[in-house]
């Protein structure tokens, strides 16, 4: 006999294969669809049994397959199937459910998490009598007692009369899924906390005219300056640029985001922004776009930094750079910044005007030394500047510098290093100032003075002739007179022997008043005896190379010097052998001014011991040398046409006068030495 069994199908669905055939049946509605109730005939017993335990068998793998977990309840709620899964999940299938006193609903309620429980016992129990799909994320807990995220989803099969048969449900583990949400949830959060903490104002747009998100520091920001923001929906570039931006910026900043929007390359923009208290600061606003996989734009980011600190901080900075550079280029001066090593970095403009460079061109500012010092000065400059780059002292000294059209001027420079931190030389800063002038008027004060102390000379020399005529006229006009009365007695008859002789003694009388006279003359000239104090020779020197320094250099004569060191002192008057010095240095200079010598000119001055009692100095130029050598000591023997031929003869009493001697010699070569002596135990002459 043929058995009847049923099964659901879709109603598109025509036929059924494997020996069924299909037949009219009732109705029923399940996952939303109507279905056939269609009764299955069983033609062939057998066949048809194994047929079913076949489709049986797989479907019970399938069902057990599947990975999550089926279940099946009654109308009531009372689990009667988990699958497979479901079991090894629970760790107890649903006869296990069964305890005295609790219900399987019950059971299976007391599986879930304590904290979702009463939502899933509400839902479950709205949708028991409503019929509503159920649908709830949930933790259940798993056989080791682990809580797990499921995602459950139940729905009714109901019967031809829309009764509720059964409840068919899929649970899947969702746990991952739930923890890498929550893991992003937190980092979302974490992230916006930090868009919002940053001191930064964050925007982001898709496209120019669409609406901008604004982090919180600019929402801030806008509520602080603009009344109405809670009232702008949507807030756009626009929105930004009309009530934020300094109005004279934000022509330009809207050009420049155009410009970066359809270029698709990000920008960096400064602009005044307002602030709550009405005034515009300065900020940087940064711009960059976010490409997806493609490479496609899909969103532009603009980050804002205030920077009017910053800025207000740099145009002080630049204000007073300029100030600065004003100042260095408009000082009267030259200056100028040397490395280490000596070459130059930097001059000032006064100092690049004067010598015609571009203070552009760096090559030009290295200038070659030769070629703008004067020829006379180039070996002492550099002598001096070598010592001062070698030993950092301080470098000082006066030379000529070479004009850009080629005059040279006396200039007095200075420089000093700049150390840094450990000491080491960084920089020198050097300063000349141009002194020419002030040499030629130095130069000019000297002549002037030497010419009226020539004149002062020549005129108490006219005064003195005049005295020394006078007194010795009066005597020799009464010796005269005399004389011829003398005479006249003795030519007398008889010869008035008595009044003769009385004559004779007048004449005798005015000799010697003549001779009183000379020697006072001379006296003059050999001054009045000083105080003498111990003085070391060298320093002397010294003082004097630098006395007459000016003088000299203006003729383009070097003192060299070649002093012995550790001299003895020497008692002495040191303003008349300060006198001596002057005297010799300027004969010797005057001598080589008259030679015209070629090159270098040079005076040396030696100081030497002399045996054991005496130290020996002396003078020696490279001028025209003595032409009569065995008169310069005799008073007033001058070659010079303002000359006064007194001075080697006052050296030399001087000298006498302490104890030494005082001689000249041609030298071989060229000109001539004057040397003299000073006893180291110094006695008064006589
Ligand atoms: P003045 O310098 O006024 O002529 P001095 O007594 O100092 O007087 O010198 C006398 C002369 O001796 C000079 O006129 C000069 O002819 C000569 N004389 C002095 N010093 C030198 C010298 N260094 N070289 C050559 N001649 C000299």
């Amino acid at each position: 006999m043929a058995e009847l069994n049923y099964r659901m199908i879709s109603p598109s669905q025509t036929s059924i294969e494997g020996g069924i055939r299909s037949v009219e049946g009732p109705k029923v509605c399940f996952a939303g669809q109507e279905q056939l109730i269609m009764p299955i005939e069983i033609e062939d017993h057998k066949p048809v049994e194994e047929t079913l335990r076949d489709r049986e068998r797989e479907l019970s793998q399938l069902i057990d397959m599947v990975p999550s977990h089926l279940w099946r309840l009654t109308p009531e709620g009372e689990p009667t199937f988990f699958n497979k899964r479901m079991v090894d999940f629970l760790g107890l299938d649903v006869p296990d459910m069964d305890k005295p006193g609790v219900s399987r609903l019950e059971a299976i309620i007391e599986t879930v998490h304590p904290r979702d429980a009463a939502e899933f016992r509400d839902t479950l129990n709205r949708c028991l009598v409503t019929g509503e799909h159920f649908t709830m994320r949930y933790r259940l807990r798993r056989a080791d007692g682990v809580y797990r995220w499921m995602s459950s989803r139940a729905e009714p099969m109901r019967g031809p009369d829309g009764r509720i048969i059964q409840w068919y449900g899929l649970c899947h583990d969702i746990d991952d899924q739930m923890h890498a949400e929550e893991a992003l949830r937190q980092s979302e959060r974490q992230l916006q906390q930090m868009i919002d903490a940053v001191p930064l104002r964050i925007w982001s747009v898709t496209s120019m005219d669409g609406p901008v998100y604004f982090n919180k520091r600019y929402q801030d920001h806008f509520r602080a300056v603009i009344a109405d923001f809670e009232a702008i929906e949507e807030p756009r570039i626009e929105t930004l640029l009309q009530e934020l931006i300094y109005p004279e910026d934000a022509p330009e900043v809207q050009r420049t985001l155009l410009n970066c929007f359809e270029s698709g390359r990000g920008t960096v923009m400064r602009f005044r922004w307002l602030e709550k208290d009405g005034a515009y600061r300065w900020a940087e606003c940064r711009v960059e776009p976010r490409r997806d996989q493609d490479g496609t734009i899909v969103q532009w980011y603009g980050v804002s930094l205030d920077i009017d600190d910053e800025v207000r901080a740099q145009e002080a900075l630049r204000n007073r750079e300029r100030e600065l550079s004003l100042l260095v280029d408009m000082v009267p001066s030259n200056l100028w910044r040397l490395t280490p090593d000596g070459e130059t970095t930097l001059a000032n403009k006064h100092m690049a005007d004067f010598l015609g460079v571009d203070l552009e061109d760096k090559r030009q500012l290295a200038v070659v030394f030769d070629a703008i010092f004067h020829p006379d000065d180039v070996d002492a400059v550099s002598d001096v500047l070598g010592h001062s780059l070698r030993t950092g002292e301080i470098f000082s000294m006066k030379y000529r510098l070479r004009r850009h059209d080629g005059v040279y001027r006396w200039m007095s420079g200075r420089a000093e290093p700049l150390r840094a931190p450990d000491g080491r030389i960084a920089q020198w800063f050097g300063l000349c100032h141009d002194i020419d002038d002030q040499v030629h008027a130095e130069e000019a004060l000297r002549r002037a003075s030497e010419q009226l102390a020539r004149a002062t000379q020549a005129a108490s020399l006219a005064e003195l002739s005049a005295s020394i005529a006078h007194e010795v006229n009066q005597p020799l006009a009464a010796i005269v007179a005399n004389s011829h009365a003398c005479h006249r007695w003795l030519s007398a008859e008889p010869p008035n022997v008595e009044r003769a002789k009385i004559t004779a003694e007048r004449i005798t009388r005015d000799a010697n008043s003549a001779a009183d006279v000379v020697s006072r003359i001379r006296a003059l000239f050999r001054q009045a005896p000083r105080a003498r104090s111990s003085e070391n020779i060298n320093h002397l020197i010294g003082e004097v190379c630098q006395l007459m320094a000016d003088g000299t250099a203006a003729k383009g004569i070097r003192i060299e010097t070649n002093l012995e060191p550790d001299l003895p002192s020497v008692a002495l008057d040191r303003v008349q052998v300060q006198q001596v010095f002057v005297n010799l240095v300027r004969n010797g200079v005057e001598a080589m001014d008259s030679a015209m010598v070629d090159g270098a000119r040079a005076l040396q001055i030696s100081s030497l011991r002399d045996g054991i009692d005496a130290i020996r100095i002396e003078v020696r130029d490279a001028g025209t040398g003595f032409e009569e050598a065995e008169r310069v000591f005799q008073p007033f023997f001058t070659t010079k046409q303002h000359g006064m031929g007194m001075g080697l003869a006052i050296c030399r009493s001087i000298i006498e006068s302490h104890g030494g001697r005082l001689w000249m010699a041609n030298n071989e070569t060229r000109g001539a030495t004057v040397a003299f002596t000073l006893p180291l135990e110094a006695s008064e002459a006589p």
